[in-house]
């Protein structure tokens, strides 16, 4: 239903190429806009993506800020997270930031591209239609193409966990390394329309188009007054937002998924994660976790040089059988 039902072939070859990790560092083939308004500062917004060498990384300027005055670059780390707030805002020391990144960063990190300047003329990025299709298909419409210089990994060696009286994230080392990231997600909302919801996925760049991508953020309508007298969600509607008031769907043509919410909270943490600023590969579980408690993880991870390694990912894909490759590896 939600996928084409034509050139079953081809799907298939290109859904195995989506599903390898790529070893080589990835960018752009070249620049591609879109437009619409931030999801709450209800702003119109125009974003390019643009190619960067390697070595770059994921890096927002705004070009609606006087440069001479202030730095337009916002650096996409974990570190530089200012506002967890119902989305992950990140900011530079000059105070400049960027808002909603998630959906973007999610989008960037499943299709590995590491090395991309994103132009914005105002605050946050443009909402779309709330998941990540919109900037899936962007990129794919850039074309991506692969640079001479290996990616680098985050590889997690020990177990790290971090929680609130609400939920928890855990990050532990995998045996597989071509694994990759895994994340193993569950959501409890005290409302039958979502109630308890859990999901399990390898985040691979096929997977993520068919099983994640499309998962639309989602609000309440009893919290959306709030929202608004807050400065929040301005921009939210239902065209790029599951709306539920009461036990009720708003949206006429209801869910795209059963568990639209839950892929949507995988979709968040695989876009809060991105912002290690290279592949993570470790398997995530997490319950009733949120944009605060996924930056904590990667603050709990990094805290601790002894909790991972830094490696080129080239070197994790060997022809020869794992163990050997790892001893000469080490
Ligand atoms: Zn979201």
């Amino acid at each position: 239903m939600l996928d084409g039902m034509t050139d079953v072939g081809v799907r298939d070859i290109n859904t195995a190429r989506r599903d390898l990790r790529p070893v080589m560092q990835r960018s752009l083939k070249r620049a591609i806009p879109c437009v619409d308004k931030g999801l709450h500062s209800g702003v119109p917004v125009t974003m390019t993506l643009r190619p960067a060498p390697a070595g770059h990384g994921v890096v927002f300027k705004r070009t609606d800020v006087d440069a001479d005055q202030v730095n337009p670059f916002v650096d996409a780390k974990f570190d530089a997270i200012s506002d967890t707030r119902l989305c992950s805002t990140v900011s530079n020391a000059d105070g400049v930031s960027v808002a909603t990144i998630e959906h973007l960063m999610a989008a960037l990190y499943a299709t590995g591209v590491d090395n991309v300047l994103i132009e914005l003329d105002g605050p946050e990025t443009p909402v779309m239609d709330g998941s990540s299709e919109p900037f899936v298909f962007l990129i794919d419409c850039a074309g991506t193409v692969d640079l001479n210089a290996p990616r680098k990994v985050v590889r997690v060696l020990k177990d790290v966990r971090v929680e609130t009286e609400a939920g928890f994230a855990a990050l532990s080392p995998v045996d597989e390394l071509e694994d990759g990231l895994s994340i193993d997600l569950t959501i409890d909302f005290p409302c039958d329309v979502i109630g308890r919801q859990s999901k399990s996925v390898r985040v691979a760049e096929g997977r993520f188009a068919r099983e994640i991508a499309k998962a639309r953020t989602f609000g309440f309508m009893h919290e959306v007054d709030a929202m608004r007298k807050a400065g929040l969600a301005l921009g939210g509607g239902l065209d790029n937002a599951v709306v539920i008031d009461g036990e009720t769907i708003l949206n006429e043509d209801g869910l795209r998924y059963r568990d639209e919410f839950v892929r949507h909270k995988i979709l968040d943490c695989i876009g809060d994660l991105a912002l290690c600023g290279a592949e993570l590969v470790g398997a995530v579980r997490a319950e009733r976790t949120g944009h605060a408690l996924n930056n904590a993880l990667l603050h709990a991870l990094f805290s601790d040089p002894s909790n991972y390694e830094i490696v080129d990912a080239a070197t994790l894909e060997a022809p020869m059988p794992q163990g050997r490759f790892l001893a000469a590896a080490e």
